[in-house]
């Protein structure tokens, strides 16, 4: 059995369906802080090859919480997603991510440690690499967050390290660029709310009701003077976490690797993406840049390929198609 913590959320949640796909009993936690019940309810309802969900509502903050859940289930590794990830909101209020993210993810990895569970799958973050110093980043890049955010990630990365050199518990550190996309039957999808994303924000704006979409930041060294980001699909980023978990079990040994394509693509040229695969004309309020937003994250992905043998097969139109059938599921949801 696997434990997917956040399993509620936007990536977790993707990857529990996968996991399910693929065979495997699921147990997910989640404190529904900002995951959705809907989306649990949708994945205890597919019953995929007669496979168990089991969901544990929980906080990683309250060590007894996931201690329990080791008690509870059998579970041979961890997928660990549950976490705070609003960069802006990180810079605010730092000690809530601090206290969340590495305070949370220390009792999973004790009740691991107690529970004789020695293999980790980790969502971590192309923002534990900060302000680019050469591009396409590598595994290589020096690490200096720029945010807490980041921050939070990499010392998590650290405390990786450490365990395993004390208590042989080995991680796959999975250090992800832009995820995009949601699951090509739009089973489940990206919900945050609020929404700070740059591809849901565009397409709720062509929903009655939805804001003006704001485009942050118009004058960066880029090929247009908007901020270059690496898409990586969602379906594609949980094949990695599949190839990452195989990995694990055939004994490899911790490491890390970037997530993403090696594509970049502006602001300008997602938005126009999403022009063509809405059809519609979508009016766009420009704005000043957002604090902390560096001008290009482009990924160097060979690691990846080289080691867990994982090609990224979708392309941003993929993801932005999938998005939008997903935002149409969602705003007949919220509307309802
Ligand atoms: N962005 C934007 N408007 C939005 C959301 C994002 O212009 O409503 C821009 C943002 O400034 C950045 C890029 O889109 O340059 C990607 O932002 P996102 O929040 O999606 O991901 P991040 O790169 O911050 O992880």
């Amino acid at each position: 059995m696997i434990l997917v913590t956040g399993g509620a959320g936007y990536i977790g949640s993707h990857c529990a369906l996968s996991l399910l796909e693929n065979g495997h009993d699921v147990v997910i936690f989640d404190s529904l802080e900002l995951g959705h019940i809907e989306t649990v309810n949708t994945l205890k309802n597919l019953n995929l090859k007669g496979k168990l969900v089991d969901f544990i509502k929980g906080n990683l903050q309250n060590f007894e919480d996931i201690n329990n859940v080791f008690k509870k289930h059998k579970i041979d590794m961890v997928m660990h997603f549950a976490a705070y990830s609003q960069v802006a909101e990180s810079v605010k209020m730092p000690e809530k991510y601090f206290k969340n993210n590495v305070g949370g993810s220390t009792n999973l990895f004790n009740a691991m440690v107690e529970n004789g569970v020695k293999k980790v799958v980790f969502s971590s973050t192309a923002a534990t690499y900060g302000e680019p110093v050469y591009t396409p980043i590598d595994e290589n890049h020096p690490q200096k967050p720029i945010n807490p955010y980041g921050e939070t990630k990499l010392e998590i990365e650290h405390i990786l390290d450490e365990y395993d050199k004390k208590y042989g518990l080995r991680s796959v550190r999975l250090r992800y660029f832009n995820v995009a996309g949601a699951d090509k039957e739009s089973r489940v999808g990206e919900w945050h709310e609020p929404e700070t994303h740059l591809i849901p924000n565009i397409l709720k704006s062509t929903f009655s009701g939805g804001q003006t979409f704001q485009m942050f930041g118009t004058d960066y060294d880029t090929v247009d003077g908007t901020c270059v980001r690496d898409y990586i699909n969602v379906e594609d980023l949980i094949r990695a976490h599949l190839l990452a978990a195989e990995y694990l079990n055939k004994g490899g040994k911790t490491d890390y690797f970037n997530l993403g394509t090696t594509d970049g693509n502006s602001v300008k040229q997602v938005f126009s993406v999403c022009e063509k695969v809405t059809g519609k004309t979508i009016p766009v309020d420009i704005q000043g840049r957002r604090e902390g937003d560096p001008a290009t994250l482009v990924a160097d992905n060979q690691k990846a390929k080289t080691v867990l043998g994982w090609q990224p097969e979708k392309t941003l139109n993929d993801s932005v198609k999938s998005a939008y059938e997903w935002e149409k599921v969602l705003q007949t949801r919220i509307n309802a």
